[in-house]
């Protein structure tokens, strides 16, 4: 029998793979290339055979151009899609460390290492939000989770309820507001804990999609007509489709007036934070119950790394609290120590995620991270100018992060929503920039989050000339004809084969 871990095996594979990457880590800085060899779902999995059907063995470095040649490109600097980072060199490492290491993380014992560098973080992060050195707070694997946990917390300190031991049978029903531009992870999360299709509660959202203070009372009122007690309030900074921050001072306001947790979705945006320019942006957050903040979104690490903050000691164990007989979670009367962090979400193991994030920090500085996010901020700003500047785009919002939306509005096209659609299927399927969309105000926009360090300005206006040019192919095209002269709408055939071609996802981001 080989041996699995046959050292010297690993180390020449390993340089092999290592090798491939630095070379894709090359290839795309260049910009040359697509940023994505499309291929519908079915034409995809028919390049991967059935595990019935591997009679042959083939080692990871030779499968890895396949893996590297179907998948997204995003360090391509005209990725410009969804909230997802091109991880830096670092934190890609450590999570290969990590991979064969394979410390658990879920109490001390496990991940030794991990667990201290997770309580080391936790403290950087909440005294960069503005949190005491009470901060507490655990990682976990991604955003979503992040807020579940969070809410489960913020469930579980509402005064006479105890959910987590009763249940809510024969209770009041609970809900929370948000705003209604809210991430669908705090309506997953609403549900998964017990409150149902209504346990979310929109709050209006003025002109530039940040949740209005003055309409809280009125959705709060709406909450406790329908029979419901609200028992938190959730602020986003900043919202995903647009990266608009909700005014966090009034919503703290609302929350101390009414004895309601106040829990900030940062996934994307708390590291504003880190960033004196944009500081601004989050002011109020240090007044949060709770905040998420997704590292894998604005500091460059890979997926999954997201960290939960509680402003005041006690709030993380109340939530997942539970008599553990085999593992050995230390209690310090009645509260649970900071170094099982397993403790305190519905995760046990994970990945050693606070090693990809504290290995970065020590290698480039936490000032590193900060510029990152004001170039990103900085570069949306520009980006919104030149959008402006053209008669022939129209710009949804003015972006207050590095999420900017709008659509492409030639003259003469009867159905703009059909050539946004179209318009970005020929983007995506030729490979020269990805984007997403999104509806806002009802109608289909163009998204774009500007997330990768390299993007420039000519990366963008590129965009620009990429969007003219799709909507318009030269009369030799053989993909077909014009989309704005004939009227997207009434292109019948083309337009609508075009708009189905590309599987995107819209809303979900
Ligand atoms: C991305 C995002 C989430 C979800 O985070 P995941 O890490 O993808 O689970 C939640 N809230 C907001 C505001 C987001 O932008």
């Amino acid at each position: 029998m080989v041996d699995p871990y046959d050292p010297e095996g690993f180390r020449a594979a390993g340089h092999a793979v290592i090798d491939q990457l630095a070379d894709y880590l090359a290839g795309t800085a260049t910009g040359e290339g697509p940023v994505l060899r499309y291929a519908p779902p079915e034409a995809s999995l028919n390049q991967w055979p059935s595990p019935l059907e591997m009679d042959q063995r083939v080692p990871f470095a030779d499968l890895l151009p396949q893996v590297i040649a179907g998948s997204h490109h995003i360090h391509h600097p005209r990725y410009v899609g969804h909230q997802v980072s091109a991880p830096i060199g670092s934190a890609a490492l450590a999570e290969l460390v990590s991979a064969v290491l394979n410390n658990g993380t879920a109490e001390f014992e496990m991940g030794p290492v991990s667990n201290a560098m997770e309580k080391r973080l936790l403290e950087w992060l909440g005294s960069a939000l503005g949190f005491g050195p009470d901060v507490e707070g655990l990682f976990t694997s991604g955003g979503s989770a992040g807020n579940l946990t969070a809410l489960a917390a913020a469930r579980q300190s509402v005064v006479g309820i105890d959910a987590w031991n009763d249940g809510l049978a024969g209770k009041q029903p609970l809900a929370i507001l948000t705003s209604e531009q809210a991430h669908y992870s705090n309506d997953r999360a609403a549900r998964i804990l017990g409150f149902g299709a209504g346990g979310v509660v929109p709050v209006a959202v003025d002109d530039r999609f940040r949740l209005d203070p003055t309409r809280l009372r009125e959705a709060h009122r709406r909450a406790q007509d329908s029979g419901r007690r609200v028992f938190a309030v959730v602020g986003n900074a900043c919202s995903t489709a647009t990266g608009a921050f909700d005014p966090l001072e009034p919503i703290a306001d609302y929350a101390a007036e009414h004895g309601l947790w106040f829990h900030v979705d940062g996934a994307h945006g708390a590291v504003a934070a880190l960033a004196p320019a944009y500081r601004h942006l989050v002011a109020g957050i240090e007044r949060a119950d709770s905040v998420v903040l997704d590292a894998h979104k604005m500091l460059l690490m890979p997926a999954l790394v997201t960290a939960v903050l509680y402003r005041r000691p006690g709030a993380a164990d109340r939530a997942f609290h539970q008599e553990q007989s085999y593992v050995g979670f230390d209690t310090h009367g009645g509260a649970f120590a900071w170094w099982d962090s397993g403790l305190r979400t519905l995760e046990c193991t994970k990945r050693m995620m606070a090693l990809e994030l504290y290995a970065s920090l020590l290698e480039h500085g936490p000032s590193f991270f900060a510029d990152h996010v004001t170039r990103t901020f900085d570069l949306a700003s520009w980006f919104a100018r030149e959008l402006e500047a053209a008669a022939d785009f129209e710009l949804a919002t003015e972006p207050q992060a590095n999420i900017v939306c709008f659509r492409f509005t030639p003259d003469g096209v009867l159905d703009l929503d059909a050539l946004q659609l179209a318009v970005r299927d020929e983007l995506v399927q030729s490979g020269a920039f990805y984007v997403v969309k999104t509806r806002l105000r009802d109608r289909v926009h163009l998204r774009t989050t500007i997330i990768n360090a390299r993007t420039d300005e000519a990366d963008l206006r590129a965009l620009m000339e990429a969007i003219r040019a799709a909507a318009n192919p030269g009369a030799d095209s053989t993909r077909g004809g014009p989309l704005v002269s004939g009227g997207a709408g009434r292109d019948g055939d083309h337009g609508h084969r075009r708009i189905r071609g590309a599987h995107g996802s819209e809303e979900l981001h």
